[in-house]
């Protein structure tokens, strides 16, 4: 048995299968189809899909480079439409009965091969091409049926790291938990580990090869270990504590209904953060009170293209309608830092952290925001949906956001579309948000902290730089103070405050949070029962008092 350990990320044991995943050369499984007519009309579609991109890349070579350096994509054009390549595939689609992708993989290195042994050498040379369109078609096959990585059964998955937008993509329920070589506890990814409630670690040092991959494998999310090939009695013995804590997370089932009300009478909020629809089955099943914050930048990442009015309002919609009249939070598109997504075309920049993202994004391009703006009005017919807008700075941000939501409301009124009454918030996870929360309180009807940048950019810690994660204090008296003065300056205003950061589900600081008059924490949706329990245990008189007397 090999052991590892790693950073916990959230707590847990899984046990099954590892996948180690190899960026930019997804393997290819080979998978047995029941429905071969179906496989080849996805193969001709990918093709076709292929052919077009290819189309489009020689019109923007010949424009750019000249036809002779253009030339190389009608040369790719022909090979896809090669009939021998197409016979091949075609024929272990039908004969082998296996899954398209898996056809062309092998027909590509087929013919690949046979290039690379060619005696002429401008032959040899097509040997790359033909691994090229085989590629194009796979990643095209792969887009198409809904992921970059697939998988026939849940698996354990071990990658170097994991973006944003290759996380949002995978199956949820074929993962059975994360553990990635890098990372850092504070980046998306490990956030929407933490959505999906499953065992997570990262920054351990796991090989990526085969002396893991396909091994049977035990993540403790609690003590922040890889098990590889465990021998049978140890593996019982993790089986068994995986069975004592689906009985500890039963018994929190019985805290479902119930208030989120202390000891002495004080209730607060307990809503769920979701990245996708996908989410919303765990915010039903665990509870949640309404969704604190939708992160909307997941659909971006999802796509090849900007989605467009309709399909954000479908997305939208559904989140409304689900929650039935709870409150549902989306917070307009936060693109940018770590959360990068090649149609925006951005450019590089040396602190992306610091730059050109989110609500700057929105302001700059107002026309990806408008729409978004227009989806969000016409969804907030349909429930109680609440808009949030992030990274704000200053009052003259609001005051330019206000008088654009102005706009599309009434281009959507004279439209005779009909919308609601959407509250209008926003985050605060700048210092500077903090610091004039009291001017910003009077332009907006709640506020949302935003912990996770607000520890980033008031400690000056990359919150993606895992070898700060050390350094990155979450209970540090100045973000502390900084969320009191908040919900203060919140509440002087008439407004309310929020908590929708990580932070928000550190058990060891719930009784701190009701102390200072939090309103609402919006935490995964694993964490609401946890939570709750707390709530309910607390007696927020006695634990001031408690303090008073430390102090
Ligand atoms: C935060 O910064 O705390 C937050 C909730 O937003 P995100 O983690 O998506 O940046
Ligand atoms: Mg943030």
């Amino acid at each position: 048995m090999q052991e590892w350990e790693g950073k916990k990320v959230f707590g847990g044991i899984a046990i099954g299968k590892i996948y180690v995943y190899q960026k930019g050369q997804q393997q290819v499984r080979r998978m047995t189809i029941q429905d071969p007519d179906a496989e080849l009309a996805r193969y001709q579609a990918a093709k076709e899909a292929a052919v077009a991109q290819l189309q489009e890349l020689y019109e923007k070579a010949l424009q750019e480079v000249g036809q002779a350096n253009a030339a190389i994509f009608e040369i790719h054009q022909m090979m896809l439409e090669d009939e021998d390549y197409q016979e091949s595939v075609e024929h272990m689609i039908c004969t082998q009965q296996v899954n398209a992708e898996y056809a062309v993989a092998v027909t590509g290195d087929h013919f690949s091969q046979l290039f690379a042994n060619m005696e002429d050498e401008y032959m040899r040379g097509r040997a790359a091409d033909v691994k090229d369109i085989s590629e194009r078609v796979l990643t095209v096959l792969q887009g198409q049926s809904g992921g970059s990585v697939q998988f026939s059964e849940p698996v354990i998955l071990v990658a170097d790291d994991l973006a944003p937008s290759e996380t949002v993509q995978l199956e949820k329920d074929k993962v059975l938990s994360f553990v990635t070589v890098h990372g850092s506890l504070n980046s998306h990814t490990a956030i929407l580990a933490r959505t999906m409630g499953i065992p997570a670690l990262i920054g351990c040092p796991v090989p990526l090869d085969a002396t893991v991959d396909g091994k049977m494998g035990v993540v403790d999310g609690n003590t922040g270990k890889l098990y590889v090939d465990p021998e049978p009695a140890f593996l019982e013995q993790m089986k068994q504590k995986q069975l004592e804590e689906q009985e500890k997370k039963q018994l929190l089932q019985a805290l479902k209904g119930k208030d989120n009300v202390t000891l002495d009478g004080q209730h607060i909020l307990l809503y769920a953060n979701i990245g996708n629809t996908k989410d919303l089955a765990a915010v039903l099943q665990n509870d949640a009170g309404g969704i604190g914050l939708f992160r909307s930048e997941f659909i971006y990442l999802e796509r090849d293209h900007y989605p467009t009015e309709e399909e954000q309002f479908q997305i939208y919609r559904t989140v409304a309608e689900t929650m039935g009249g709870k409150r549902v939070i989306i917070r307009t598109l936060d693109i940018g830092a770590d959360k990068q997504c090649d149609y925006f075309e951005l450019e590089k920049e040396d602190n992306p952290a610091l730059g050109y993202r989110a609500i700057r994004i929105c302001l700059t391009r107002p026309e990806v925001f408008k729409t978004q703006l227009r989806a969000l009005f016409r969804a907030s017919a349909y429930g109680k949906v609440a808009i949030m807008y992030p990274m704000i700075t200053s009052v003259q941000e609001v005051r330019q956001i206000r008088q654009i939501a102005e706009e599309v409301k009434q281009e959507l009124q004279e439209q005779g579309i009909r919308i609601g009454e959407p509250e209008q918030g926003i985050m605060i996870e700048t210092p500077a948000a903090v610091i004039i929360s009291d001017l910003l309180a009077k332009e907006v009807d709640f506020f949302s902290i935003g912990t996770n940048d607000l520890t980033q950019y008031t400690l000056a810690i990359d919150r993606q730089n895992s070898m700060l994660d050390a350094f990155y204090d979450t209970h540090h008296p100045a973000v502390l103070r900084m969320i009191r003065m908040v919900v203060e300056q919140a509440h002087a205003a008439g407004i309310w405050a929020g908590i929708c950061g990580e932070l928000g589900a550190d058990p060891a600081l719930t009784k701190t949070f009701l102390e200072m008059g939090v309103d609402e924490l919006s935490v995964s949706p694993g964490n609401i029962l946890p939570i709750r329990k707390i709530v309910r245990e607390t007696d927020v008189a006695a634990y001031r008092q408690e303090m008073q007397e430390r102090t």
